[in-house]
């Protein structure tokens, strides 16, 4: 019999929750938190000094001695500084535990050591962090004990945002406020406000933590940069779905627990496509806390992977020739009464709404294409993209067979009469049709699918956060929202202007639909005879966000000033330069260091054989075709790696980051492949035990 897990017990114990605030907090307190967290605005710091009292008191009971801000710079990951909760001591040197409003909601860490950009000037180094009174406090329980974080968002000094939170709360501002006129046309007046809500699938890998520690390329780049093929890899597709093992499943029950604690709704686990890969989803949330407890998960995934004796590898791409990781963004607008803005709801007034809806995002994806793009490339992702095993690096959107064929008749007749199905219609509003909700099929290759009451955006990288993304999809579904709603609140026939509207915007917009195989070269050329741009790198995308399009957009709804994406960009060739030359010295040093030493041995192995075997008057001449073979191999992998070696210290040295990530990319990265290719040939010939790495097959197959 197993321990019964009491999970309605265990979940969000270690979080401040809003009943926790209630049960906690003078009335007038809660009720104030309460306001500002639905409608905005800010905490008076009385206020701030009440709930902090509590927050510590509430974390102290807990175990906590310190706290953090915890927030989210553009490293990818996050940060956290712990403060004690200890103050000086009174005369009798007794200690008093404190904890102040204004610590509370700001913090002022050094900026100097995070990516800005050139947003930060050295002689105004300090930045600071702001209480994101919208997401939930926690505790941490780790080996340095238990410290409670506060979410918050991190800027410069001058208020420009240097993380990834602060323009995914601006977004999340900007899209609630225009689709609120949107609904707003269509008698909702209800409403106050709109949500974007966000469930994320996470794919992750997980190998034996002993192999993983004798691998530097796994170590240093999280992937390895050699490797030959294991003689299986997923072709007999019998690892999806497939039973879980016992060592992996102990280790899913413990991040469940964990995640439970910290207030994550992880649901689903199961195995995926390749050998020793994994993927865990969450229920949908609102889209800033989704960000955060996805953030959450992946920490929770590495700490928990190390108990087990295993490290968890959540790199896009950790294993030539098999499937890579990505991470499934599902999204939703709903308003805070209810209404799923992406739903095609029962009444024929929510279907012309919903038909609007997607007539808006028809007009955003495409509008924005670029940008979409731009907001799932990260370093690890370029290999996965366009790679057959991923939705191509081309956006496009999947309807699903009913709503194409709405849309078609929408644009080729003005009117759409019937569905797919032969379903008769009953037509609420004269030429809209009355849909009905169908269980949309799945087209695994699209990047952009809807699926049924959501967005399925599947091009975003395993190890990437989730903010990017999120933070466009609601910047350029606003930017259609306010555009639409400027017409039709002028509009005198509100049923024509939005039936016109709809079928402008779908006529214009419809070749980002596309509902057949996105891994084929046809739809390569197909979309390109389409126009659609087809960004095949995440340093090609980075300069999409200083487009002059993308700049009106993002200052338009005061997302992005002009001199933070600038920031951005610039952020992004330099963590592609830096990333790929961590990858190049690592090669360097593995190659020079264990693996050429190691052929080196075998070949005089050999060459000893070679002799003796021809001294004692034998045959040697397989000995010595293996010994010209592996020499050969040798002496191409001794000459690439000095080119690697040449190429990379003429990158590293370049002055301009464009310029560098783009010579990394061209001659560094074409240099590693060409180290790679005789390395893995080799590691196919020479002795087992020789070889000085645990191998595919033993870091796959042996979890
Ligand atoms: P799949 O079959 O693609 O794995 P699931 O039904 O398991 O899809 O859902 C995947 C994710 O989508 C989950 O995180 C789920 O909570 C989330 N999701 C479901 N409905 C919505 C919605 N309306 N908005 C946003 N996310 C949603
Ligand atoms: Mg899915």
């Amino acid at each position: 019999m197993s321990e019964v897990l009491n999970v309605e017990e265990i979940f969000a114990s270690n979080v401040f929750t809003l009943r926790t605030m209630k049960e906690r907090l003078p009335k007038n307190v809660y009720k104030e938190v309460k306001h500002i967290m639905d409608q905005g605005g800010e905490l008076s710091l009385a206020t701030a000094d009440i709930v902090a009292k509590e927050m510590k008191d509430w974390a102290m009971e807990h175990g906590a001695t310190h706290y953090c801000h915890w927030f989210q710079p553009l490293t990818g990951i996050t940060a956290e500084k712990h403060d004690a909760f200890v103050t000086h001591p009174d005369e009798e040197g007794r200690m008093l535990m404190e904890f102040s409003g204004k610590e509370l909601i700001k913090g002022e860490p050094d900026a100097s050591s995070f990516p800005s950009g050139g947003l930060r000037a050295t002689f105004e180094a300090r930045g600071y962090t702001a209480w994101d009174i919208t997401s939930p406090a926690f505790l941490k329980e780790d080996a340095t004990g238990v410290t409670l974080c506060i979410p918050t968002a991190f800027c410069s000094y001058k208020g420009e945002a240097l993380d990834t939170k602060t323009p995914l709360l601006r977004s999340m501002e900007a899209v609630s406020q225009q689709a609120l006129r949107i609904v707003r046309l269509f008698g909702n007046n209800d409403a106050t406000k709109v949500i974007p809500y966000v469930g994320a699938e996470q794919e992750y890998f997980l190998v034996d933590r002993e192999k993983y520690l004798k691998r530097e390329d796994l170590i240093f780049a999280g992937r390895t940069l050699f490797g030959a093929p294991a003689p299986k890899g997923q072709e007999l597709e019998d690892h999806y779905f497939g039973t879980i093992r016992e060592r992996v499943g102990s280790f899913m029950k413990d991040l469940n627990i964990e995640l439970w604690k910290l207030g994550v709704t992880a649901k689903t686990q199961h195995n995926e496509a390749a050998p020793a890969q994994h993927e865990l989803a969450p229920i949908y949330e609102t889209a800033n806390i989704a960000v955060d407890h996805n953030q959450l998960v992946m920490e929770t995934m590495k700490k928990v992977a190390g108990r087990h004796g295993l490290a968890c590898l959540l790199h896009e791409k950790p294993f030539a020739g098999v499937n890579g990781s990505g991470k499934h963004n599902n999204w939703s607008i709903c308003t805070d009464n209810g209404v799923n803005m992406v739903d095609p709801g029962d009444s024929p007034n929510e279907n012309v709404q919903f038909l609007l809806v997607l007539a808006c995002i028809l007009k955003a994806v495409d509008t924005h294409a670029d940008l979409l793009r731009q907001s799932a490339s990260d370093v690890g992702n370029d290999h996965r993209l366009g790679a057959c095993e991923a939705p191509p690096a081309i956006i496009s959107i999947f309807l699903g067979e009913q709503l194409e064929d709405v849309v078609k008749q929408l644009v080729e007749t003005g009117a759409a009469s019937h569905l797919v199905d032969g379903g008769k219609l009953e037509t609420g509003v004269s030429t809209l049709p009355d849909l009905v909700k169908d269980a949309t099929d799945r087209n695994r290759t699209s990047p952009f699918a809807f699926t049924g009451n959501k967005f399925e955006f599947r091009m975003v990288g395993s190890s990437d956060s989730i903010g990017s993304p999120n933070t466009i999809l609601n910047a350029i579904v606003a930017e259609a929202f306010c555009e639409a709603a400027d017409e039709l609140e002028k509009a005198e026939n509100f049923d024509m202007a939005v039936h016109d509207l709809i079928k402008k915007y779908m006529t214009e917009h419809q070749r980002i639909i596309f509902n057949g195989n996105g891994y084929a070269q046809e739809w390569v050329e197909e979309a390109e005879r389409r126009g659609l741009p087809n960004i095949s790198t995440m340093i090609e995308a980075a300069s999409t966000l200083t487009t002059e399009k993308a700049v009106r957009l993002f200052e338009k709804f005061g997302i992005f000033t002009r001199v933070e994406l600038e920031s951005r960009e610039e952020i992004l060739y330099e963590t592609y330069a830096k990333t790929i030359n961590i990858e190049a010295l690592t090669m360097i040093e593995m190659a020079s260091k264990q693996i050429l030493p190691a052929v080196i041995k075998y070949t005089k192995t050999l060459a000893d054989t070679v002799i003796a075997v021809r001294e004692a008057g034998a045959d040697a001449s397989v000995q010595a075709e293996i010994l010209a073979t592996v020499s050969e191999k040798l002496s191409e992998a001794k000459a690439a790696l000095t080119k690697l070696k040449e190429l990379e210290a003429k990158a590293s040295k370049m002055a301009n980051a464009k310029e560098q990530a783009f010579a990394y990319r061209d001659e560094v990265k074409v240099a590693m492949e060409a180290l790679r290719a005789p390395v893995d040939a080799l590691e196919m010939m020479v002795d087992k035990e020789i070889w000085p790495l645990p191998t595919y097959a033993e870091l796959a197959f042996e979890v």
